[in-house]
C-alpha cells in the first residue's frame, strides 16, 4: 500500500515503522473472515483492512474524526488478523501507533476520560484492585446484573502451598496485578507443577503490572514506566541464573516478550529489556518442554471432559497453539470440540468494560461454543478470559494448571 507520510511523521521512527507495515498490506482481505468485529458488524471499517485504511489516512495527515476513533476503539487487539494474514502485516504494531495519534487529536467525552483514567490507575495495582473488589462486594445487591456477574466470590478456594526452592534449575514467576486478587490459586499450582519436574519457581518480588493495560489505553508513558520498574525488579533474578521469566497469564507473557522492542530506544534499559523479553514464557511453553517428566508424575483424570478456550494472547500474540490441549490430553483429560476456537471471547483487557455490547455478544457465542461439547469444566490460560467466561456460564471455569496440579501424585 503506497503511503505519503504527513510531514510531522516523516523521518520519525514511528513514521518509518508505520510506513513499512502499510507497505506490506496487499489489500487481499484474507483477514476479514478472521475478525470478530467484522463478523458481528459487517462493516469494512470494523475489519482489519478497513482500520488499516483509516490509519493510512491519519498517517498521511488527513483530518481525524470521532469516526476514526470509534472504529479503532472497537478493535479487540486480538490479533486474529495477524494469524490469518499471508503477508505478515503487523497490524497490532500499526494499531498502537494509530491509536496514540488519534488520542492526541480527538477529544473524548469527560465520562470516557474518567473511565479510562480509573481503569489505568486502579486495575494494574493489586492493592487498589483488592480494595475496589471489597467495596463492590459490599454494594453487590445494587450493582447492574452484568457487573454483578463479573464479580469474583469473596471466598476463593485455598491457594495451596508454594514449594520451597530446592532445585538447581530456576525460573522467576511474575504473579500479575489483578490475578492474585481474583484467582490466588493459579500461581501456586503452577509453582507445584514446575517443582514436580525439577524446576523451582521463585516469586518475582517487587514487580507490578506488566504495562499492557496502560499500553492498550494509549498511556504509553505509564506503560514504559511499568516496564522499566519490572526490568529493574527482574534483572537480579536473570543475573542469578533464572532460565525463564514465567507467566500464568498469557496476556502478560505476550506483553513482556515484547519488552525488547518497546524499550529499544531507551539506552539504559534496552539490553536488559531485550534479554528479559527473550526468556519471557507462558507456563505452557515451559511445561511443554518437560511434558514427558510431567506425564510421569501425574495421576490420570479418567472421565473428566474439558473445553479449552485458547486466549488470543496465547494463540495469536505468542503463536502458541495446541500445546495446552496436548498437555491436558496427555494427563488423561478428554478435550471436547470447540467451534471457532480462534475467535476472541470478548474479554480483551478492558474491552468488556469499554465496549460492553460487542463484548457481551462475543461472550455468548464463545460460551455456547464451549458448552456444545458438554464438558464438565472450562479451562483457559489467562485471568481476564477466566473472569469474563465465568460471567457467562454456570460451568466451572479455571486455569488449566489448576486441573493438572491436583493430579500430582500425592498432591
Ligand atoms: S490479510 Fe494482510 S495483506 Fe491482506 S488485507 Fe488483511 S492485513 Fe492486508
Ligand atoms: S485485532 Fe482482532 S478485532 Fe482488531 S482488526 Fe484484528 S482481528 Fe479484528
Amino acid at each position: 500500500m503506497q503511503t505519503a507520510l504527513a510531514d510531522f511523521l516523516k523521518d520519525t521512527p514511528q513514521g518509518r515503522e508505520a510506513q513499512d507495515i502499510l507497505r506490506s498490506c496487499v489489500h487481499c482481505g484474507f483477514c476479514l473472515p478472521a475478525c470478530p468485529t467484522y463478523q458481528l458488524l459487517g462493516d469494512e471499517l470494523d475489519s482489519p483492512r478497513g482500520r488499516i485504511y483509516l490509519m493510512k489516512q491519519l498517517l498521511e495527515g488527513e483530518p481525524v474524526t470521532e469516526r476514526t476513533q470509534l472504529h479503532l476503539d472497537r478493535c479487540l487487539t486480538c490479533r486474529a488478523c495477524e494469524s490469518a494474514c499471508p503477508s505478515g502485516v503487523q497490524y497490532g504494531r500499526l494499531l498502537d501507533i494509530g491509536r496514540a495519534l488519534t488520542e492526541e487529536r480527538v477529544r473524548r467525552t469527560p465520562g470516557a476520560v474518567l473511565t479510562r483514567y480509573l481503569l489505568r490507575t486502579i486495575v494494574p495495582h493489586t492493592r487498589r484492585a483488592r480494595a475496589l473488589l471489597g467495596l463492590a462486594r459490599v454494594v453487590r445487591p445494587f450493582l447492574p446484573s452484568a457487573l454483578k456477574a463479573r464479580l469474583p466470590g469473596a471466598r476463593q478456594a485455598s491457594a495451596g502451598s508454594w514449594p520451597v526452592a530446592r532445585h538447581t534449575r530456576r525460573v522467576v514467576l511474575l504473579e500479575g496485578c489483578v490475578q492474585p486478587a481474583v484467582a490466588g490459586g493459579i500461581n501456586p499450582a503452577a509453582a507445584r507443577l514446575l517443582d514436580s519436574v525439577g524446576i523451582s519457581a521463585v516469586r518475582a518480588g517487587g514487580c507490578g503490572c506488566c504495562g499492557m493495560l496502560q499500553h492498550h489505553l494509549t498511556d504509553h508513558a505509564a506503560a514504559r514506566q511499568a516496564m522499566r520498574h519490572n526490568v529493574d525488579a527482574l534483572w537480579p533474578h536473570v543475573e542469578a541464573g533464572a532460565e525463564a521469566v514465567v507467566f500464568t497469564a498469557s496476556a502478560c507473557a505476550s506483553m513482556v516478550s515484547d519488552y525488547g522492542r518497546l524499550l529499544q530506544d531507551d539506552p539504559q534499559y534496552a539490553a536488559r529489556a531485550a534479554r528479559i523479553g527473550a526468556i519471557a514464557k507462558d507456563i505452557s511453553q515451559v511445561l511443554a518442554a518437560e511434558s514427558a517428566a510431567l506425564a510421569a508424575v501425574l495421576d490420570s483424570a479418567p472421565g473428566v471432559r474439558v473445553a479449552f478456550q485458547a486466549p488470543c494472547s496465547l494463540q495469536h500474540a505468542l503463536q502458541v497453539r495446541g500445546v495446552v490441549e496436548s498437555l491436558l490430553s496427555r494427563a488423561g483429560f478428554t478435550l471436547t470440540a470447540v467451534a471457532d476456537g480462534q475467535r476472541c471471547c470478548g474479554s480483551a483487557g478492558t474491552y468488556s468494560i469499554l465496549q460492553p455490547e460487542l463484548s457481551g455478544q462475543l461472550l455468548r457465542s464463545k460460551v455456547s461454543a464451549l458448552e456444545a461439547g458438554e464438558p464438565h469444566v472450562i479451562a483457559t490460560a489467562n485471568v481476564g478470559c477466566l473472569m469474563h467466561l465465568r460471567s457467562g456460564t454456570s460451568l466451572p471455569v479455571c486455569h488449566w494448571v489448576e486441573l493438572l496440579a491436583p493430579r500430582l501424585a500425592g498432591g
